[in-house]
Order: structure tokens, then C-alpha cells, then sequence
């Protein structure tokens, strides 16, 4: 894809196939209509929306690009790494989304437990209702519900009292490894890319070692611009992805209306002499 033509690519965004709350195809329309040029949908550990988002793309003249975003333990914390460009069918990349699904089934009734423990029955049922994939349950189902019960009003609160580290209905997991994620994404032919690097709560020195193995692992973007960055992460990481030699990626992590900050193909453009991922699609 031609470098110098300043697109408006959104490469990392959500649909009911995980934790976003349009249908691939809407997700689709609405990237269209907000005047998206080039779209990947991402979502958790799935790719089970891809085919119908690229043929609705294809109808409407969107280019599509293949993606996910695979969960991932370092360090003892969760990262994200998203795989952009990615063979969908790819038996080891299915595999790997595959055990990493069974293993969010089952943390979701240790976390249902966890609610249970503080006076909220039947909590799993309440949040696969929210969960139209029933392979793909996600803590932001768990917080609809919970904002449904009002035991908080909306996702930043509900996050902040009952689902991160430290709170009670907080259950810790083991996810994929860094070096598997990577493997099956470039295994599947596609772009690894670590997704919005500013909002890991995790030391200056440990940040620095995270784009450290990731460059000797072959991973090869970063989040530079993310719906979740302020103006001096987008230049700190501007300046990390220069520094190490990563291409730049662009992203908006909408997962919906009413509860994403920032619209699909509305994050600020990326720093023009930063070289875009898809200049490698
Ligand atoms: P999980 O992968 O099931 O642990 O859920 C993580 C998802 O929860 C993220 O992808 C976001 O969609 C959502 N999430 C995590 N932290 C927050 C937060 N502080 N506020 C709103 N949503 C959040
Ligand atoms: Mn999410
Ligand atoms: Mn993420
Ligand atoms: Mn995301």
C-alpha cells in the first residue's frame, strides 16, 4: 500500500463476536460511514467475525484487513498483541485463539464465584446474556451486567471497583505466552503488533524490556496512536517506535457508542514521518 497517501486506517477494533457491542457487519457501516479507508476488525481471541466484515467491506469498498487481538501474560500482568493481515484458517493460530477461549470460560465462573462471595447471584448466566458468543466471554460482559444491577453506573467505575487487581471480583489468569502469541500470528502470515502500550500499569524499566523482547521475538508494530493515548503517550511512543525500528499502527479499540471515548477512524492521525503498517499489507 502507497506510504504517501495519508489514509484514515483504523486497525484495531471490536464487535459482538467479543466484547463490542455492534455486529461485525454494523461495525462495518459505521467504520464506512464515519470515512474509514481501511478497516481491521480485532477482536479478543476470535476471528470468527472476519468473513462477514469483509464481504459487507468488499460491497462497499472498504478495504478490510484480517485481525485479532490475542491476550497475552507477561510478567505476571495482561497484555495485548494485536495480529494484523493474519490467515484466519491458520490451524496453529486457531488452535492457540481456541485454548485461550476454553480458559476464559472457565475464569468467568471463578469470577461469577467471586461475585457470588459479595451477594451477586448467578452472575455467569447474568453475563453470557450480555455474550451473543457464548466461546467468548469477557470481563466487559460481567461489567454490563453489573452496571445493569447498578452496582455501578457506568464501564470506567465498574472497572475501578469490582474488575482490576486488588477488587473483588478480580480473579488472576494465566493467558497466552508472549513468544506463542508472536508465533502464531507470524506463523499465520501476519503483522504482530503490541496494542495500546500506554495503558499497561507497569514500570518505565519493564515497558523497556517488553519492546525489548518483543524486538527479539520478530514482532514488528506498536500502537503508536490508540483510542486509550493522550498526546504525549502518542509522542512517547512515537519516538519507541523510531527508536526500536517498529512501524506505526493506528487504532481506535472502539468497542461502542455509548461506551468508547473515541469513534471508529476519530484517533488522531499518526506522526508523519513514522513509517504505517500497512505500508507492508
Ligand atoms: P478481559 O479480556 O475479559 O479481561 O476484558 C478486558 C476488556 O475489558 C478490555 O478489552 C476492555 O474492553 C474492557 N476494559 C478493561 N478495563 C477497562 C476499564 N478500566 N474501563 C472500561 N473497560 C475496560
Ligand atoms: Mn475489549
Ligand atoms: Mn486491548
Ligand atoms: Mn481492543
Amino acid at each position: 500500500m502507497n506510504a504517501h497517501v495519508v489514509l484514515n486506517a483504523d486497525l484495531h477494533c471490536h464487535s459482538t463476536v467479543s466484547d463490542g457491542t455492534l455486529s461485525p457487519v454494523d461495525v462495518v457501516l459505521r467504520a464506512h460511514a464515519n470515512g474509514v479507508d481501511l478497516l481491521a476488525l480485532t477482536d479478543h481471541d476470535e476471528v470468527g467475525g472476519l468473513a462477514e466484515a469483509r464481504n459487507v467491506a468488499g460491497n462497499l469498498g472498504l478495504q478490510f484487513i484480517n485481525g485479532v487481538e490475542i491476550s497475552v501474560s507477561w510478567q505476571g500482568d495482561t497484555i495485548h498483541i494485536v495480529g494484523l493481515n493474519i490467515d484466519p484458517n491458520h490451524p496453529s493460530l486457531l488452535a492457540g485463539l481456541a485454548q485461550i477461549k476454553s480458559g476464559r470460560t472457565i475464569r468467568a465462573q471463578k469470577i461469577a464465584q467471586a461475585l457470588e462471595a459479595m451477594g451477586i447471584p448467578n452472575a455467569f448466566e447474568g453475563a453470557m446474556r450480555y455474550a451473543e458468543n457464548a466461546e467468548l466471554i469477557s470481563r466487559a460482559h460481567f461489567a454490563r451486567y453489573l452496571i445493569e444491577l447498578k452496582w455501578a453506573r457506568d464501564m470506567p467505575s465498574v472497572f475501578q471497583h469490582y474488575l482490576v487487581r486488588g477488587k473483588p471480583g478480580y480473579v488472576a489468569h494465566e493467558w497466552a505466552s508472549l513468544k506463542d502469541a508472536l508465533g502464531w500470528i507470524h506463523d499465520a502470515g501476519g503483522v504482530s503488533v503490541i496494542a495500546h502500550p500506554g495503558r499497561y500499569r507497569i514500570s518505565q524499566a519493564q515497558r523497556q524490556q517488553l519492546f525489548e523482547e518483543f524486538k527479539a521475538l520478530h514482532g514488528m508494530a506498536i500502537e503508536v496512536v490508540s483510542g486509550s493515548h493522550g498526546t504525549a503517550q502518542i509522542a512517547g511512543f512515537a519516538h519507541i517506535a523510531r527508536q526500536y525500528g517498529f512501524l506505526a499502527s493506528r487504532a481506535s479499540d472502539f468497542h461502542s457508542v455509548t461506551e468508547s471515548p473515541i469513534d471508529l477512524g476519530r484517533a488522531p492521525p499518526l506522526p508523519l514521518d513514522l513509517i504505517p503498517v500497512w505500508t507492508v499489507f
